[in-house]
Formats: C-alpha cells, structure tokens, sequence
C-alpha cells in the first residue's frame, strides 16, 4: 500500500461527479433519479460508460482513479492493466453506511483521512439538500459518499490470471466492516512496511486492519517481495523485463542470490524465473512482473 493523494485531480473528479449529480436532478430538481443516498441505484448509474469511460476514455473517472495510483492496486500494489483481470472499485466508506451510525462512521473516517473530511460527505446527508437548479450542485465542495471519487479507490480482483482458486483476494473479507483508510493517510508510506522477507507490517493499526495485513502476507505476496528484495540489488532496466529470455531471467536471478547454480535455489524462488511452471506457461513470472513496483520500493529502502 501506498499514499493515494486525492487532491491532485480534485478539480477534475469534481467535475466528473457534480456532471452525474446534476444528470441525476436533471428530470426532477425535488426528485433526484437516482436519489444520490441510493447505495446499489446511485453508483451502479455511476458505472455506467458514459461516465467511467467514455469514448474520450481520459475523461472518464476509471482513468481519473487509475491515474491517482499510479495503475496500481490500492492494497497489494499489482499492475491493474489487462492481466489483472477485472478492476474492483472500493468503497472506503462502505456505501451502505447512514444515519447516526453512518455519521459515526463517517466521523472515523474523515479524522484519519483528510480527503474524506475536505471532499466527502454522507450520501443522505447530501440528499436532504435542496437546489433551486442543476448548476447549484457545482458550488457544493463535499460529494456523496457513494459516488465521490475521493472515496472509490481500485484494486485488482484478486485472484491471480490461472490457478484460479489459489492466491489472495484483495480485501474480498471486509464487506461493511470498518478499516482504518491507510492509504488516503498522509502518513501512509511511513506506516506502511515491507521487510526483506516481503512481510507487511503497518505502524498505525487500530485493529481494524489485522484481517487485510494477513490476506496481504498470504505466501505467495511474500514470496514475490521477498523475490523483488533481492532482484532490486542488480541494476535493471524494468521496462525491458517482460522481454527476457529464459536464460537472461537465470543470469538475473542468479547474479541476485550471488549463485552460480541457479538449481540451488528453493523452488519458491526459482519459479519466479518462470523456470518451473505446472503447465508450462509463464504464469509466475508473469504475477511476478505484475508486481514490479516493489523493485523501486526495496531500491529506496537499501
Ligand atoms: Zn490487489
């Protein structure tokens, strides 16, 4: 995980969700279709094409989020491009989240996240406003939770291309439950750590991360960082990767791992090489390239 920082492209996510919002008031000032607080109608029209990719697909807020992470996964760090599979777009603030409790909860979030606090607001507590017209809705800073760019992040879907049922899924367990917003947090690229084992560790844990730190040590994840700890000490120019051969991916790992027998290494490293594969694709190198961002991360911690 690292920090998200959602003013960067604040005026342009503005744009984008006051754009939806007064589509929304368009038919019915009073009568807002879908009513922003409805948590599966407002944002599933949200989804829609013409506003998260458009034709002038640049304008659209998948690449607005895209863009804001670097097209990364907001917890594991994956590449979110085709081999990803599918983007999962998440909630910080759960979207079923109102009333009292929604308030409570929105309290949470916003001290910890100062995006959340400057750029949202509860979905019914935005409802209950009352506009005279369409433009109106442009003056107001705070978006609806359950639209608001500020509080949609992307992650990847988890599971990983092949080996369909094996690997983590990125937060798949935390449904409404709250968690700590580590990455809209300032502090975040401090709190956040990764050892040369690949082990994550995050310094501000009120709790409420324990079940995402554990899905994010699966041994796999581990295994890769830990990979990436040791590739980072050989120079390597990232963008000619994917096109090494067998052979320059041996002399690489090797040259890492200071061998020079590249079968004495254990298994969960070789196979990264894309050495050993169960059916002969290059599925674990592939993963491994996807997770390429950890090389500059354990670059700048040596
Ligand atoms: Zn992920």
């Amino acid at each position: 995980m690292k920090y998200i920082d959602k003013y960067r492209q604040s005026t342009w996510a503005h744009y984008i969700n006051v754009r939806f919002l007064k589509d929304c008031y368009a038919g019915d000032i009073n009568r807002p279709c879908p009513s922003p607080d409805n948590p599966m109608g407002s944002f599933e029209d949200f989804k829609k094409k013409q506003y998260r990719e458009p034709n002038d697909y640049d304008n659209g807020w998948k690449n607005l989020l895209l863009e804001e992470q670097d097209h990364r996964c907001c917890y594991c760090m994956r590449r979110l491009n085709s081999t990803a599979g599918k983007i999962n777009y998440e909630h910080i603030i759960p979207r079923e989240c109102k009333g009292n409790e929604g308030l409570n909860e929105y309290n949470y979030y916003a001290s910890h996240a100062p995006a959340l606090r400057d750029l949202v607001e509860m979905a019914d507590v935005f409802a209950m406003k009352k506009f005279t017209a369409q433009e109106d809705i442009e003056q107001e800073p705070k978006m609806p939770h359950i639209t608001a760019l500020a509080n949609l992040t992307a992650a990847c879907n988890g599971k990983r291309n092949s080996l369909s049922t094996y690997g983590c899924c990125c937060n798949n367990a935390r449904g409404n439950k709250r968690m700590m917003p580590v990455m809209l947090m300032p502090n975040a690229d401090e709190n956040v750590n990764y050892d040369a084992n690949g082990i994550l560790t995050i310094t501000d844990n009120d709790g409420t991360l324990d079940t995402i730190i554990q899905e994010l040590n699966d041994d796999t994840l581990k295994e890769i960082r830990a990979v990436w700890a040791r590739l980072c000490q050989v120079q390597t120019d990232l963008t000619t990767v994917r096109s090494f051969s067998l052979r320059e991916r041996i002399e690489w790992f090797k040259h890492a791992y200071h061998v020079t027998d590249f079968t004495s290494l254990p298994t969960e490293v070789r196979r990264y090489a894309g050495e050993i594969a169960s059916n002969g694709s290059d599925f674990y190198w592939n993963l491994l390239l996807d997770y390429d961002w950890f090389y500059n991360y354990y670059l700048t911690k040596q």
